[in-house]
């Protein structure tokens, strides 16, 4: 299959129907996991992997690891929805991990769950979980550079950082149940990418930019390979914000009975002044209380994240949580009045909610704590995101 620019992509074929799209195997190197329309109306990365795929058995590559691809929301993909019964990247939870393992029947997305797993676990258990690395592919309701977003481990900062795009840190904080987050909790770096607008064929390129890309930062095919140098001219071009870290700091929340309707003319990334009007939720408009960037603002039917404001990390905090969480500092903080472990093994901490008021979110996020999603009234619960 070939994609050519000129081609419309209402002709190509966009059904899917296999789990693992393509699997290239070596007893050395790194493992390179490749998860592909985990949402179904996102299917670029879908094409993108089957091509470069094709492209390394056609010319007979020799990758010094192994490479796999898998699918996502298989059902909702053929039919080119986000998902059909509920999002497939808000569903891995332990509590769900235990119902798909329990012999109960199921159905719509997790089936898909179930089966994901069962190719991921077992591709996980033959190697030590430093040799492997997760890109989970994406792109956007509303056109946008490509970036990349990540839980802020020192690991997948390391990984990021060698692409020439903007980072994300701390999306997690404000979604439950996303598949990157478990599998950092099991110790396994994981990387989101967001190749740009859904149906479109510059995502289509920026995928598999980011795919080459990747298998030459891993280790898995050269760097001097033209493929590699195109691909990273490309993004690099793309990229306005390219080697720069920025975090959330708010999220516009839409619930169920909610009526929203972003504004047009918003992209990722641009800048936002104070009191510009945004969207209308429920017939009130929505003015910018923010001088920061605006991130990811909805432009489809589905989704209950209205949008993002998030704003630049400078390099001096990088470095100083990179000291800190070094030297564990977070053995000061458990002697501050109001600060107790809850979880011992999986490094829980109990703030009580007027100390998080003092000590504020910041402090957490630069000791490689995020807040747990779940808290009581009294208590906020933080989890350390590295996992030694
Ligand atoms: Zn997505």
């Amino acid at each position: 299959m070939k994609i050519g620019m000129k081609e419309e992509i209402e002709t190509v074929d966009l059904s899917v129907d296999k789990r693992v799209l393509c699997e290239f195997r070596s007893n050395n190197g790194p493992l390179v996991v490749f998860m592909c329309g985990i949402h179904g109306n996102e299917p670029m990365s879908v094409l993108a992997i089957k091509e470069i795929a094709e492209f390394i058995q056609d010319n007979n590559i020799q990758l010094a690891g192994s490479m796999i691809g898998i699918t996502g929301n298989i059902e909702a993909l053929n039919k080119g929805e986000r998902y059909i019964e509920c999002d497939l990247n808000r569903i891995w939870t332990e509590v769900n991990m235990n119902f798909i393992s329990n012999g109960s029947t199921l159905r719509n997305e997790k089936a898909e769950m179930k089966e994901i797993w069962s190719v991921l676990s077992k591709v996980l258990d033959e190697r030590k979980k430093e040799d492997v690395v997760i890109f989970d592919l994406h792109t956007t309701s509303s056109p946008s550079v490509p970036f990349i977003t990540i839980n802020d481990t020192i690991s997948n900062r390391c990984i990021s950082k060698e692409y020439p795009l903007a980072t994300v840190f701390g999306i997690e904080e404000y979604l439950s149940g996303p598949l990157l987050s478990y599998m950092n909790e099991l110790g396994i770096s994981a990387i989101g990418f967001e190749g740009g607008q859904h149906i479109d064929l510059g995502s289509f390129e920026n995928h598999k930019a980011f795919i080459w890309l990747s298998l030459a930062n891993q280790g898995l095919i050269s760097a001097d390979m033209l493929e590699v140098k195109a691909a990273f001219k490309r993004l690099n071009e793309l990229s306005i914000d390219a080697h720069k870290f920025f975090e959330i700091t708010h999220r516009e929340e839409i619930l169920d009975s909610d009526y929203f309707k972003m504004y047009d003319g918003f992209s990722n990334f641009q800048s936002i002044e104070k009191n510009v009007k945004m969207a209308i939720k429920n017939g009130i408009e929505i003015k910018s209380e923010w001088e920061d960037h605006i991130f990811m603002p909805l432009y489809q039917e589905k989704g209950d994240d209205a949008f993002f404001i998030i704003r630049r990390i400078p390099p001096f905090f990088l470095w100083l949580s990179r000291i800190l969480r070094k030297y564990n500092f977070e053995r000061i903080v458990l002697l501050l009045p109001g600060v107790s472990l809850y979880d011992k093994k999986k490094h829980i901490l109990a703030v009580n909610n007027k100390v998080v008021k003092i000590l504020r979110n910041d402090l957490f996020h630069l000791l490689g704590f995020r807040q747990k999603v779940h808290y009581t009234s009294s208590t906020t619960l933080y989890i350390r995101r590295e996992v030694q």
